[in-house]
């Protein structure tokens, strides 16, 4: 049996607590590896070595560290297919969009590996003369990474590459359910010539894993994608430690579509963001906001359209919507399919486990439409993380954006309009981090700042240049070079 192991001060190690537990796959119970299970041990050791590694890389130049994120790059690149497959094998996305995952870590890895070359600060002039005035980034030190299952390499990517060439070390805690590809990643690193003790794999759960993370006095900031619940205990916990965090966690996101919208584009666009990754995206189209005028037309295009999306094992490249990740997750995703029948929604398609066709030992949830849906109802506010979507029925833009913002998530929304009036008025008015125009709720690209409004964050965002907001810290240094004493506010001309 493969066995997937930890990475600590350079060194692929068992975890101390001597325990494995197995690695399935999503689409046919398969199991594929077993994981090691770590202690709060295993997170000391790990972070001692980023400790102790750290202070020579925050003095290496900024451009020679990117020289190993290009590396990184390049090595992705060459293992892009294998990399997908083992993804898609553990977590169970459609391989198109495994790969697409892969490509967004290629992106990223060399998008940060640029900015080895930028890191600008400011250079600002000083109210004295002789006096010169900048801010320069300076790394933040250690950095816990602690990722989810649903976007297991790109998540990391999100997160190890801007905190690396800003010149911190990183401890990072995979999620439980995807930890070869985590794995591989970190190998990729360990080719690339990274020095040991910059990034540091520790496999076990949240409960023990990432709370001993969290609790580390060593590690001087959380970077967390996942939950609601957990990423709000994090931030408590974190709080009282006086730790910084950077949070990025659910989404319950609508496609508005108004009455002169292309009905055909919006149908494409809202079973791409609904039934992609199963509907386990934090960006998914959980919501479909319809203008009454096109409801009944766009209900007949989505329920026809829907019958061609083939289900299965994501390994084969005919599916369109593969597995959700555990029994747990159907059964969720079940349960919540039966709170919206109680609360008087309309079944138009879906509601099932799917058994038989060969599925029957995977977990498969048949892509779900609810129709006649209210805002107040449950399956209209709470994240439920499965291929299960709600149309609600508007009379304007003013009421679909009043819709629109009325959760408590603020991570995407999308509109379909013909109308650049109404387009404008609706990317100034949806309350959420990213809004698409006349495109679905998915699609975000590594280059501009990624993450969300309200209950979605902390005001971080992953990705783009904003990143690096996250893992530097603002230095304000002034050089005096008039000889004498100056006092600011009172020597001035
Ligand atoms: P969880 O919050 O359950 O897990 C996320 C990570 O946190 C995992 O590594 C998990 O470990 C770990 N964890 C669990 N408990 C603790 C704890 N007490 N202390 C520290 N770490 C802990 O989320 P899911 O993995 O189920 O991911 C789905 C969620 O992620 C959805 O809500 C989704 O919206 C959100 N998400 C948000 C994104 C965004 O950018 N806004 C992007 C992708 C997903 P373990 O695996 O061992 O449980």
């Amino acid at each position: 049996m493969k066995k997937v192991l930890n990475y600590i001060n350079g060194e692929w190690c068992e975890g101390s607590s001597g325990k494995f537990i197995p690695v399935t796959n999503p689409a046919n119970g398969q199991v594929l590896a077993e994981v090691t299970q770590s202690t709060n041990d295993d997170v000391d050791r790990a972070v001692n070595a980023a400790k102790s590694a750290q202070k020579e890389w925050s003095l290496v130049p900024a451009p020679d560290r990117a020289e190993v994120l290009y590396k990184v790059a390049n090595l992705l690149k060459e293992r892009k297919e294998e990399i997908a497959q083992i993804l898609t094998s553990e977590m169970g996305k459609v391989i198109d969009e495994g790969r697409g995952e892969v490509q967004e870590a290629i992106d990223m890895a060399f998008y940060m590996a640029g900015e080895g070359r930028r890191l600008f600060g400011d250079t600002i002039p000083s109210e004295l003369r002789n006096k010169f005035a900048m801010s320069i980034r300076v790394p933040i030190g250690v950095v816990g990474i602690i990722t989810p299952w649903n976007f297991p390499i790109a998540i990391a990517s999100w997160k190890s590459l801007p905190a690396l060439v800003s010149g911190n070390a990183v401890v990072w805690k995979p999620a439980t359910e995807t930890p070869m590809v985590a794995q591989e990643f970190v190998k990729i690193y360990e080719e690339a010539g990274l020095p040991k003790g910059l990034i540091n794999l520790v496999n076990g759960s949240g409960s023990v894993v990432g709370s001993a993370m969290v609790d580390h006095p060593q590690i001087d900031l959380i970077s967390f994608t996942g939950s609601n619940e957990v990423g709000k205990a994090i931030n408590g916990r974190a709080g009282e430690l006086l730790k910084r965090t950077s949070l990025e966690m659910g989404g319950k996101n609508a496609v508005t579509v108004l009455e002169d919208a292309d009905l055909d584009l919006a149908v494409e666009g809202i079973l791409w963001g609904a039934f992609g990754t199963a509907g386990q995206r934090c960006t998914a189209t959980s919501r479909v906001i319809i203008h009454k005028d096109v409801k009944e037309e766009l209900e007949h295009k989505l329920i026809s359209r829907i019958k061609e999306l083939k289900m299965g094992d994501g390994l084969d490249e005919t599916v369109k919507v593969g597995p959700v990740i555990n029994g747990a997750a159907l059964e969720r995703i079940d349960e919540y399919v039966k709170i919206g029948q109680e609360e008087g929604a309309k079944l138009l398609t879906g509601g099932q486990i799917v058994k038989g066709n060969g599925l029957e030992n995977g977990n498969f949830y048949e892509p779900t439409i609810f129709t006649n849906v209210t805002p107040e109802m449950r399956i209209a506010k709470e994240e439920i993380f499965g291929p299960v979507v709600s149309i609600i029925s508007v009379n304007s833009l003013e009421e679909a954006i009043e819709v629109n913002n009325s959760v408590e998530f603020g991570l995407s929304s999308a509109i379909y309009t013909a109308n650049v009036n109404k387009a404008f008025a609706a990317m100034r008015d949806l309350d959420t981090g990213i809004v698409y125009i006349n495109a679905g709720t998915t699609g975000a690209e590594i280059h501009l700042p990624f993450g969300g409004t309200k209950g979605t964050g902390n005001g971080h965002r992953d990705s783009g240049v904003a990143a690096l907001d996250v893992y530097t810290e603002w230095k304000a240094v002034y050089v005096d070079y008039s000889g004498k004493l100056q006092r600011a506010q009172i020597d001035n001309y």
